[in-house]
């Protein structure tokens, strides 16, 4: 049976040249980084040298990026940090209906420790409407905090139009970047972005690593406590091959980025207009002329996703409902609640998420399953259903 994975959003295959860049710190320099002899130096070397490709790829001085386990970290780093380093200023935060739950929740917690989150909005699309963040913005404001990319749409946020407003008031702006990076280029400067979360098991780096870049100058506290590892402001001893290969997935992906972009919109393109061609009664979500290429949400009306997940899994194919943490406790997606999809649609929903190893023939072979499933579910669904338009 053919196996199709396109669920990468949700994590990636670890990149042989990445794994090759890791291995010696699994084996023979496997000091630990905040040593002061030479198997210390040598691990901190490594470290380094991911440091300053990482750096560079966001436009960021190295001594702006921190390592972390991961872009959950990051968002909780940076959210719980700045609103306590800059509670005299204010305790208000704005975020987005549609971010992941890493920034969701950690806002959530906020709120019940006593600060005030602005859930800003999203059109049918997915975007942030900016006339609403200008109406809920106020001086007591210290962070706001946007997605790049959502994980769910691949819709790309106006991040620089969003930057201005912040930067006028005087707050932190924070970008959860974990979709974006190797995606779409980033330039934390040209973008104004203040906090960056990124991860590499997204861009076919390991799982376990993460960065957060903070502009130099940003009043933020302390996350991990206990350790002055990374310049003193994240404890832990640093997970030195993965941060290795973070820094190598980087470099990587860098490297053919315009290249991959092509393809992967070759590849999405081929899928939207087989399933729209062979598939009736369906819609494709997210902003078609502001998204990324690897993401494609589609709605099958009238059909349940879990189902048709669980289906297309035992024909080899790998996709999910929303997001990987949505799909798992059965939740219904607020991204596409947000974008005032009806609870029929929501359920309907499934992500496919594509590589630039995906081929024409697994497209094929998707849309064909795709066909059979969708239509023996409509035969089965006692729900009627009815294509809206949108
Ligand atoms: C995957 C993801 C995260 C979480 O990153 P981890 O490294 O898995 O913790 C955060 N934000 C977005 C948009 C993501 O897609």
């Amino acid at each position: 049976m053919r196996k199709v994975y396109l669920d990468n959003a949700a994590t990636t295959v670890l990149n042989g040249e990445v794994l090759q860049a890791m291995m010696p710190y699994f084996t023979s320099i496997y000091g630990n980084s905040h040593s002061q002899h030479t198997f210390g130096r040598d691990a901190v070397n490594g470290v380094d040298n991911a440091r300053d490709i990482i750096a560079k790829s966001i436009g960021a001085s190295s001594n702006e990026v921190f390592f972390t386990c991961g872009g959950t970290e990051a968002n909780n780093w940076a959210l719980r940090g700045v609103a306590y380093a800059n509670i005299s200023k204010g305790k208000h935060i704005i975020t987005s209906s549609i971010e992941h739950h890493s920034v969701l929740d950690t806002c959530k917690q906020l709120e019940k420790e006593g600060f005030t989150v602005t859930y800003l909005p999203v059109d049918n699309s997915g975007l942030v409407s900016i006339s609403d963040l200008l109406h809920e913005i106020k001086p007591e404001t210290t962070i706001v905090s946007i997605m790049a990319v959502n994980n769910e749409v691949g819709t790309i946020q106006n991040i620089k139009a969003i930057s201005e407003i912040v930067k006028f008031y005087g707050a932190c702006f924070h970008v959860d970047g974990v979709q974006a990076l190797g995606v779409m280029p980033i330039n934390v400067n040209d973008l104004g972005i203040d906090l960056l979360s990124i991860s590499a098991h997204k861009i076919h780096g390991p799982k376990g690593a993460g960065a957060l870049y903070i502009r130099k100058g940003v009043k933020i506290d302390k996350f991990m406590i206990g350790g002055e590892q990374e310049m003193n402001r994240r404890g832990g001893t640093v997970n030195v091959p993965a941060v290795v290969g973070f820094g190598k997935a980087c470099e990587l992906n860098n490297r053919d980025m315009a290249f991959r972009d092509k393809k992967l919109f070759e590849i999405s393109q081929y899928f939207i207009k087989k399933i729209e061609y062979e598939v009736p009664d369906i819609i494709i979500n997210g902003n078609q002329n502001q998204k990324v290429n690897n993401i494609v949400s589609v709605t099958f009306l009238g059909i349940e996703g879990e189902y048709l997940v669980t289906l297309l899994d035992m024909k080899g194919i790998a996709v999910s409902t929303g997001s990987a943490c949505a799909s798992g406790s059965f939740q219904k997606s607020h991204v596409l609640k947000a974008m005032g999809r009806t609870d029929q649609e929501v359920r309907g929903t499934i992500r496919f998420s594509f590589d630039v190893s995906t081929t024409k023939e697994d497209v094929d072979y998707v849309v064909r399953t795709l066909c059979e499933e969708v239509e023996k579910l409509r035969k089965d669904s006692p729900v009627k259903y009815k294509k809206k338009d949108s």
